[in-house]
């Protein structure tokens, strides 16, 4: 059975990026892209994580290769498969490297065993793809253990460490040790900010390239008002017309009747009404993004202060391979949900999003971003946080925990706010606050753009990694 699944990469232009970033950058852009590309001399750039859709990482891959492949670069993509032994093992190491303990159990010989016995063979099955004059970049703590095996090609490895924790626990040191290993071997690794380096790494290897979107992507383009309101009703959210008109290309949603009426079998609580207040949260089922903690600091401290209600949306569960935790995260949020009074369940709706359609699913994330009044992200920890900036890019007010790579969008009080990452009444107020006061709400959202104009978009992140290849192979 191989271990790793070849993922398709689209070809996108560059060229979308001009009026954005300027002639001038642009154009900078388009001499580093044919430099890194006369470089790499039609060698291929092979890149391996363990999903490709669901999450921030696979969120971030699909531009990033696509852009590549658009200026020429013969960009791979495969994810690795794994069993569900192997996916409890990364799992814990995911948690504890966040600094939680996870399952409970520890990263022991037995773990490694069961760690190795995917990563070494899947190291094995993709060297014999590659040849020398490629290029591989691994992402996050699945892939660690293909290193040694890769190295001994020759080819240049790098690293991408997308997870990170301010405060490291004795968890998270733990998992360091685990990996540490592995990573030494490799040529650079990338952190998304300086906190999140590890001990005893090599400074001269280490990179810092923080996470960025797409905005061109169908996750974040432009959508008229009627888009949004057909979106979410064509999908089920909300009450209203069931078709609407959307232009092909930009999106593939089937309106026809039966696909519209889908709604994911999980869902909780009633449709949205047009004029409903929404408050979002969108996060993977996941402990790490609370969605207990988001449910109780709304029904304590926002419902009975507005009119508000409560979206969670998630992915569907049977669509992330490698998070076995998702199913047993999402009972947990509806058992909340089932104990409530229901005229408070009234104001709470818990979705879980089809998957199987990329796009479509893009457009639904879009349309609901763009329909929330405040965008919450009360995470517990977060690497990123991908979904912060994507709110920001919508003008949305985002309500967000003061930690991790969340600081590094949000400038409090200026473009979004800051609560204590356990501060349910902190993070009620602040909701509250935005809630009655639209004028206040429309500002941070205006400048919370801006934000990520000048900091977080692609084409950064591009020209980062190509200084980096370019320093690797010269
Ligand atoms: N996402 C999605 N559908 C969902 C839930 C999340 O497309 O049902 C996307 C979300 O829009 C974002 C990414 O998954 O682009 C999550 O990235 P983030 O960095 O916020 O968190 P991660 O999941 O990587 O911990």
């Amino acid at each position: 059975m191989p271990l790793l699944d070849s993922v398709p990469i689209a070809a996108l232009p560059l060229e979308r990026f001009e009026p954005v970033i300027g002639g001038e950058a642009f154009h900078r852009l388009l001499e580093r892209f044919a430099r890194g590309r006369d470089l790499l001399g039609g060698h291929a750039m092979w890149h391996v994580n363990s999903t490709s859709r669901g999450g921030g990482v696979a969120e971030m891959l699909v531009s990033l290769l696509a852009y590549g492949r658009g200026a020429g670069i013969d960009e791979r993509w495969e994810v690795i498969e794994g069993n569900e032994a192997f996916f409890a093992v990364t799992k814990r190491i995911h948690n504890n490297l966040h600094g939680a303990a996870g399952d409970g159990l520890p990263l022991d010989d037995e773990a490694r065993e069961v760690y190795e016995s995917v990563t070494l063979a899947a190291g094995e099955e993709l060297a014999e793809r590659i040849v020398p004059g490629d290029i591989v970049l691994l992402h996050d703590p699945q892939t660690v253990g293909m290193i040694p095996v890769l190295k001994r090609l020759g080819v240049p490895v790098v690293w991408r460490c997308h997870v990170g924790i301010d405060t490291p626990s004795a968890h998270t040191r733990a998992a360091w040790a685990f990996l540490r290993g592995y990573v030494l071997q490799a040529d650079a690794y990338i952190f998304s900010r300086r906190q999140y380096v590890w001990e005893d790494l090599d400074p001269d290897r280490t990179v810092l390239i923080a996470p960025a979107i797409d905005v061109f992507s169908p996750k974040n383009q432009v959508l008229s008002d009627g888009q949004v309101d057909g979106i979410l009703s064509a999908a089920g959210l909300q009450e209203g017309s069931r078709t609407f008109a959307v232009e092909p290309s930009f999106l593939r949603m089937d309106t026809s009747p039966g696909r519209v009426e889908r709604r994911a079998e999980a869902d909780e609580g009633r449709r949205l009404r047009p004029d409903d207040v929404v408050v979002l949260q969108i996060s993977r089922w996941d402990r790490l993004k609370d969605p207990i903690g988001v449910i109780d600091g709304f029904v304590r401290h926002i419902l009975p202060r507005s009119e508000a209600h409560l979206l969670y949306a998630g992915p569907s569960v049977d669509a992330i391979s490698d998070d076995p935790e998702g199913k047993e995260v999402l009972e947990e949020a509806k058992a909340r949900f089932a104990a409530l009074p229901g005229e408070v369940q009234e104001r709470l709706h818990l979705v879980t999003l089809p998957m199987v359609d990329v796009e479509e699913n893009a457009a639904i994330v879009n349309a609901l971003q763009r329909r929330a009044q405040v965008v919450v992200q009360k995470s517990i920890a977060e690497g990123f946080g991908l979904t912060v900036a994507e709110a920001m890019w919508k003008e949305r007010p985002v309500v967000a925990s003061r930690i991790g790579g969340i600081q590094d969008q949000i400038e409090d009080g200026r473009s979004g706010k800051l609560v204590g990452a356990q501060d349910l009444a902190a993070y009620g107020r602040a909701v509250v606050d935005l809630l009655t006061d639209p004028a206040l709400a429309a500002e941070m959202g205006a400048r919370a753009r801006f934000r990520v104009r000048d900091a977080f978009l692609g084409t950064r992140s591009l020209l980062q990694y190509i200084a980096l290849f370019e320093r690797l192979v010269l």
